[in-house]
């Protein structure tokens, strides 16, 4: 069955069989429920503002493991409906039942745009959040759930929502660049050496090869876990949301200008992406304690998310004081909505000698 999404068509049969499956593994549950820092935000977020949740109904839309419909229900909501597409669902029936909570939480095992809830709900909680932010677009289904089932002055956990972007130096950028030309040698010898013992001519396929490779290793956005000294200018914030009334418009593409003034004498080996999110409540019932959960890079609180990292080949050489400018676009892949292309444009204005001018990169977050 087809629906659109930000504009493109998803067949609902491949995207159960690209995205939700790892979604039904236990161990990719527990990837999450290890991330110390995404736990503690959300744990905090819920038992500090406890009264958000009392004798309230709450919907938690992809429950997973249903670890945010327990805490909902622990924190004292009356009503939990807690929906997850996959069969992670039965999991987490049987988590709620041995932790005493299944009076309260209802496992729904079904997508948000297919099932029904008896009820309009108090509060919507969900950990949509995928790399850079945007990467999975299930913050899609958190706005259907919102406009369907959120009572009008219903609450939003997370609230808000902050995509961030830096100027970086990192050694990636000769490891990456190390393997991309070793898959080139790798094919010069193999071509030579399938001419030789079959007599055909793979020359033709050198450049979609050169391509291919390309992609794979300079043009796909990078995990990494980048330390705090690897920024090398003050990161702007390049979309902000507000979850309580974000449009599909409003996600489905972000652009945005940048100007960063770059300190050290070093190099310009690129861009990192990352977010953050807030529970802050809603303007007519504020957070009794607001709480952040932030991915940027640090010393000690690292994410499972990372941040995404997006090289320069070459990396620029750059002087204190230099400023790089450009723009950030970031739209769905025409493929896989679920996946993003990436256009950069920079340009370096230097005090040195050194000037380059407007330069367009595309990456993909795959
Ligand atoms: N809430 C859990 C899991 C978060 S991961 C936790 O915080 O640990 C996101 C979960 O949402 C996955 O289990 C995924 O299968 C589910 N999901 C994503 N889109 C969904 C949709 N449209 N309907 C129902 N479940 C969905």
């Amino acid at each position: 069955m087809e629906s659109v999404r930000g504009g493109a068509p998803v067949d609902k049969a491949v995207d159960f069989a690209n995205y939700f499956c790892t979604y039904s593994y236990l161990y990719h549950q527990k990837d999450m429920l290890s991330d110390r820092v995404r736990m503690d935000a959300y744990h905090s977020a819920v038992f500090k503002n406890k009264r958000h949740f009392q004798g309230k109904t709450v919907l938690d839309v992809g429950t997973g493991s249903g670890i945010l419909a327990i805490w909902s229900a622990q924190a004292g909501a009356k009503k939990v409906y807690a929906v997850e597409a996959t069969n992670m669902a039965r999991h987490a029936r049987s988590l709620a039942s041995a932790n005493g909570v299944s009076h309260i939480v209802e496992v729904i095992e079904g997508s948000i745009e297919d099932v029904s809830i008896p009820e309009k709900v108090d509060v919507i909680i969900s950990e949509w959040m995928g790399y850079f932010l945007v990467r999975e677009s299930m913050f899609d289904s958190v706005i259907y759930a919102r406009d369907r089932w959120l009572k009008p002055s219903g609450l939003m956990y997370p609230s808000h929502a902050r995509m961030w972007f830096a100027p970086i130096k990192t050694k990636l950028v000769e490891q990456k660049n190390q393997e991309y030309q070793k898959s080139l040698a790798d094919w010069s010898y193999f071509s030579q050496e399938l001419n030789e013992a079959y007599g055909v001519d793979m020359s033709t396929l050198t450049m979609p090869y050169h391509e291919e490779q390309k992609k794979y290793y300079l043009q796909t956005s990078l995990w990494s876990n980048l330390y705090p000294g690897q920024v090398i200018g003050d990161p702007v914030v390049v979309k902000e949301i507000d979850c309580s009334n974000a449009t599909l418009q409003d996600i489905a593409a972000v652009k945005s200008r940048f100007s960063f003034t770059l300190s050290g004498s070093d190099r310009l080996c690129g861009f990192a992406g990352w977010f953050d999110v807030h529970f802050r409540g809603n303007a007519s019932n504020p957070a009794d304690k607001e709480v952040e959960l932030t991915t940027s890079p640090s010393d000690t609180d690292t994410t499972h998310w990372g941040q995404q990292v997006f090289l320069l080949q070459p990396p620029l050489v750059i002087e204190d004081g230099d400023v790089v400018q450009g723009s950030i676009e970031i739209t769905r892949s025409k493929d896989n909505h679920r996946l993003m292309d990436v256009k950069i444009t920079h340009e370096l204005r230097s005090s040195g000698e050194q000037f380059y001018p407007a330069t367009v990169c595309n990456f993909f977050i795959e």
